[in-house]
């Protein structure tokens, strides 16, 4: 499953790239997912993060 960040919605917390730093980085005020980890949607962390990102911004897709 692909993961991915909306920017329109980030609202620059870091928290995703503090907890899982293999899968994102932090850009420019923005997380971002690091080029090549848009496939890590079924990682248990990942999971995780999508529920705990303050704005929901971190987003699951096909
Ligand atoms: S945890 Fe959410 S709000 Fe914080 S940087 Fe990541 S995507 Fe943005």
């Amino acid at each position: 499953m692909k993961v991915s960040v909306d920017r329109e919605v980030c609202y620059g917390s870091a928290e995703c790239a503090y907890r899982a730093p293999e899968v994102f980085d932090f850009v420019e005020g923005y997380g971002v997912v690091r080029p090549g980890r848009e496939d890590s949607g079924d990682d248990p962390l990942v999971r995780e993060i999508v529920e705990r990102c303050p704005s929901q911004a971190v987003l699951l897709g096909e």
